[in-house]
């Protein structure tokens, strides 16, 4: 979607940068993705305005973190992407809370926390992504999640077209799952972290560190999980026993890895992923009766 240089300048006014037609495939960790303009928002106080602004002018968009955990449709998108600049260390400790802008790197939260001996985060060390991200997604590795430690949220709600703070008790946190509404914008977050010693956080990073490069495809292109686990089950276990790793639609394909991976082998559209998931979700619904469930946000046109 192209936006009109009238509407780009009214942006500009509210510091918003315009970047037109980009390929999102260099916004996602799968590196796949259509082509649309790209809205950087670098004022958070003005995000309100921004998004009246937007919806007066009646411009879909999708608001786009990290990119790691997203499948883009192929093709010029319907939608513009609307993304917040990356805040540096966008991290603020006191006390055993730390406040943390949306847009900061996950990773760089949890070792600018560690350096002030708050820890709890170990797990989440080498989950790439936004901190936003992350609260969408309630983030979660090795017995972590974020959504524990959160004791306040400032978001935008399309809803009320106000920017406004709710607390963690009032927000529910589940496996991948969480009651932010779809279009919910998470600004920034108070997160309450309890003290460590550096060192022993450092032992935990490096733990949590080794057993995801034993069992992970980092070297490779891809959006971390596919499928979310069933109840009590392993999706990646399910895949695996059907001997699935290697299998491949076009250039996506089953992680030799790790069953759950699915990576982009060479030059994979979202057409040949979209399909690579099917036929798995197929495969598993035939052998074992269970329905697999996307952990992967999927936005076609
Ligand atoms: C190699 C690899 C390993 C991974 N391992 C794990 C793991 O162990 N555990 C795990 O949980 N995940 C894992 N992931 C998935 C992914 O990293 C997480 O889901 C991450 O939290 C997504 O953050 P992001 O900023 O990249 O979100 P994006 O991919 O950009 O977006 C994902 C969703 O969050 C929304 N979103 C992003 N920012 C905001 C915001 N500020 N406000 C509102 N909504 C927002 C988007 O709209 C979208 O719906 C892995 C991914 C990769 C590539």
């Amino acid at each position: 979607m192209r936006v009109s240089g009238q509407l780009a300048a009214k942006l500009k006014d509210l510091s918003v940068e315009v970047q037109h037609g980009v390929s999102l495939a260099t916004r996602t960790s799968l590196e796949i993705g259509g082509t649309t303009d790209e809205l950087i928002v670098h004022r958070y106080d003005r995000f309100a305005e921004v998004m009246s602004l937007l919806a007066s002018e009646r411009i879909p968009w999708r608001f786009l973190g990290g990119g790691t955990n997203v499948l883009i449709g192929d093709g010029e998108l319907s939608w513009v992407a609307l993304h917040l600049a990356t805040a540096k260390p966008g991290t603020r400790v006191e006390g055993n809370f730390a406040h943390v802008d949306a847009s900061a790197d996950l990773g760089a939260m949890v070792t600018f926390c560690a350096k002030h001996d708050l820890g709890g985060m170990e797990g989440l060390i080498g989950v790439p992504g936004s901190v936003g991200g992350a609260l969408r997604m309630n983030a979660g590795a090795y017995g972590t999640q974020i959504g524990p430690h959160v004791r306040e949220v400032e978001l935008y709600r399309v809803a009320t077209g106000k920017v406004e703070t709710l607390l963690g008790c009032d927000i529910h946190f589940d496996y991948r799952h969480t009651s932010f509404a779809a279009n919910d914008v998470m600004l920034n977050v108070k997160l309450e972290l309890p003290s460590k010693l550096y060192k022993e956080i450092l032992s935990g990073i490096r733990m949590c560190n080794e057993k995801r490069r034993a069992s992970q495809p980092l070297n490779q292109k891809s959006a971390g999980c596919i499928f979310k686990n069933p109840l009590g089950g392993s999706a990646g276990r399910m895949i695996d026993e059907l001997g699935l790793k290697g299998f491949r639609v076009g250039d996506a394909m089953v992680s030799d890895r790790h069953a759950n991976f699915f990576v982009n082998a060479g030059r994979a559209t979202c057409a040949d992923m979209m399909g690579l998931i099917g036929a798995v979700r197929e495969r598993v619904r035939v052998a074992h009766g269970v329905e697999l469930e996307n952990e992967v946000i999927v936005w076609q046109n």
